[in-house]
């Protein structure tokens, strides 16, 4: 896959938001390192949805330059107290992309930031190991989450529709370790990978919600959208693809929270409206987009309300999606 060329000590992006916990709303900061990349793209076994390995450097970055990075993206924090979001293009926990004397660093500088109530770290699930989460502990005392990108609790669809490459039982085993080290666990879900129709993609989000829950504190439900250089790409372009419709996301909402009251469920709809992502007729998109960022902060389900004529339509296409195996009918 075709790199960009970027400065080693400057982070691929940071931004400030807000984000739900379960004693309410608190300001975030999110950081998104640049390091070696996932070790899954190295050995030609990206997932089939993640353009990601564009943002990563290629090459192992020093423990310095990661630091650099890291204390560039905290510049951009909010006021007062926040929490901190980490993500690499891969595994924060993965030493080949964050080099242990990195790691211990920046953790420690977290500890020590009396403004940072919690920090969330994103990893593979085989890289949550009694060693690693244990190391984490020895420098970061304060609210630690793991965020696993499990994105469904099917194995066939990880692993034949995603390729991700491990199954629900290394998520849960995963789970328990950070359990056991007193961290919470968030669960990363993905809306719509290739080569399912809307209808199966709703009903597989809506179990994979059920069967998180037990061992999860949040879930985020991610909506499939078109990266750059990605085997997804090259179904979409071929049309045998289309991004997921946002009334799909909000039905998935509404269903997952009526099960799970107690659970924190939030969705982020990264590129909603285009073409490339998750998308309803173009006069709807935004209020859609906007009806699931408020829910996501209110975890209030009326808040996903909101009326358009696409809807009938929506439904038309899950009723048939089903006959046409998974094939686009309305793009
Ligand atoms: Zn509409």
């Amino acid at each position: 896959m075709e790199k960009r060329q970027h400065p080693p000590n400057k982070p691929v992006a940071a931004w400030k938001s807000f984000d739900r916990l379960k004693e309410g709303v608190i300001p975030s900061l999110t950081i998104i390192l640049r390091t070696y990349g996932c070790y899954r793209s190295r050995i030609g076994q990206e997932c089939t949805i993640c353009g990601f390995a564009r943002d990563s450097a290629g090459v192992p970055l020093s423990p310095e330059d990661l630091v650099a990075q890291f204390e560039n993206a905290m510049t951009r924090r909010p006021d007062g107290e926040f929490m901190v979001k980490i993500f690499t293009s891969g595994s924060f926990t993965d030493t080949r992309e964050i080099p242990l004397d990195a790691r211990s660093r920046i953790l420690g500088e977290l500890d020590s930031d009396s403004d940072v109530k919690k920090v969330l770290i994103e990893s593979r699930p085989e890289f949550v190991t009694q060693k690693t989460v244990s190391d984490c502990r020895q420098t970061f005392c304060k609210k630690l989450e793991i965020a696993i990108g499990v994105e469904t609790s099917s194995d066939a669809i990880r692993l034949d529709c995603i390729n991700k490459g491990f199954l629900f039982s290394d998520f849960i085993r995963a789970s328990r370790v950070a359990h056991r080290f007193d961290s919470s666990v968030k669960a990363y879900l993905l809306l719509k990978p290739p080569f399912l129709s809307e209808g199966v993609a709703i009903r597989d989000i809506v179990k994979s919600v059920r069967d998180v829950s037990k061992y999860v504190e949040a879930v985020s439900i991610n909506l499939c959208n078109v990266q750059k250089g990605t085997v997804l790409e090259k179904l979409y372009r071929r049309g045998d693809y289309r991004p997921p419709w946002l009334w799909s996301a909000i039905d998935v909402l509404r269903r997952a929270k009526a099960e799970n009251p107690d659970l924190i469920i939030t969705s982020d709809p990264v590129g909603a409206g285009g073409k490339r992502g998750p998308h309803n007729c173009g006069r709807c998109d935004r209020d859609a987009a906007g009806a699931i960022d408020r829910f996501s902060l209110s975890q209030d389900v009326d808040d996903l309300y909101i009326e358009c004529d696409c809807q009938e339509l929506w439904q038309k296409v899950v009723e048939l999606g089903d006959l046409t195996y998974g094939a686009p009918i309305v793009v």
